[in-house]
């Protein structure tokens, strides 16, 4: 652990003050789950990564690029779902549990928020547990695509050095193109799609609406490893900000919202939010 500035103690207490008032709604990404062994490609070492994330023009449109997907999402999913929540997720479950926290937006697809005891959870980019068909709509489990592409390639699987946050890994394209692909249980078309939000792709706007009513009723908006990057998290902090409603950011390095927060934390979510549920939720 690093000694904390004087700086990050003073932010800190500004942020207990905050989040003691309740009703705070948190909006969380990638940089909450990198202690949970998923790294954040959006992060200080986003720029070094290898593989770019699939595009949603890509995976509808191209049946090989789908293909190549499915076959690195099939290994990463072996360490996706292995992934546990950190004390940063337990943390905030507390927080929830203590009656602190309304609901909850996450840019994370993991599922890590729930597994750490959150409820009200609104995944704004979908969840990897999920699959949907493109051709009839039918949402299945992925635990039980797992076990049919278990079934239908016993023998594929490489190691693998990495995963993305989609839950896709590295793999040589001679590789990828020996995985065998199975059809939707509900029309048997080759249209399976994880049921998450992909580069390129808009979010549902039943769900964005959601998520802005949940913003509007908050007391505060708690960002919690987000580098507000993608518009499609940074309009909630505009939204907050508009409304007058305090904004609070926790993350390390600088976040987009950085010039709208009220309180700013530049410190690891894993020192931070435990010190924060010790000190509010007992
Ligand atoms: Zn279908």
């Amino acid at each position: 652990m690093t000694l904390a500035p004087p700086a990050v103690g003073s932010s800190l207490d500004a942020l207990a003050d905050l989040v003691a008032d309740g009703d705070v709604v948190v909006l969380s990404g990638a940089g909450l789950s990198t202690d949970s062994g998923i790294p954040d490609y959006r992060g200080a070492t986003g720029s070094l990564r290898r593989h770019t994330p699939m595009t949603y023009q890509t995976f509808t449109r191209d049946p090989r690029g789908r293909h190549r997907y499915w076959a690195r999402s099939f290994v990463g999913w072996r360490q996706m779902r292995e992934a546990r929540p950190n004390d940063g997720h337990r943390a905030v479950g507390r927080l929830q549990a203590a009656g602190l926290l309304g609901g909850l937006i996450t840019q994370n697809v993991d599922g890590l928020h729930q597994a750490g005891g959150a409820t009200d959870v609104f995944e704004l980019h979908g969840g990897l547990d999920r699959t949907v068909c493109l051709g009839c709509g039918d949402v299945a489990g992925r635990a039980a695509l797992d076990e049919r592409l278990r079934a239908a390639n016993p023998h594929f699987g490489p190691r693998v050095e990495e995963i993305n946050p989609d839950g896709d890994a590295e793999l040589p394209d001679e590789v990828l193109d020996g995985f065998v692909m199975v059809g939707c249980l509900g029309c048997g078309e080759d249209l399976l799609k994880p049921d998450v939000v992909f580069f390129g792709e808009t979010v549902p706007r039943d769900r964005v609406d959601a998520c802005f009513s949940l913003v509007e009723q908050a007391g505060t908006l708690l960002v919690l490893g987000s580098s507000l990057t993608v518009m499609s998290g940074y309009r909630f902090v505009l939204h907050a900000a508009k409304l007058g409603i305090p904004v609070a950011i926790v993350n390390v390095g600088p976040t987009r919202g950085d010039g709208k927060a009220d309180v700013r934390v530049d410190a690891p979510l894993g020192e931070v939010l435990p010190a924060l549920a010790a000190r509010l939720a007992g």
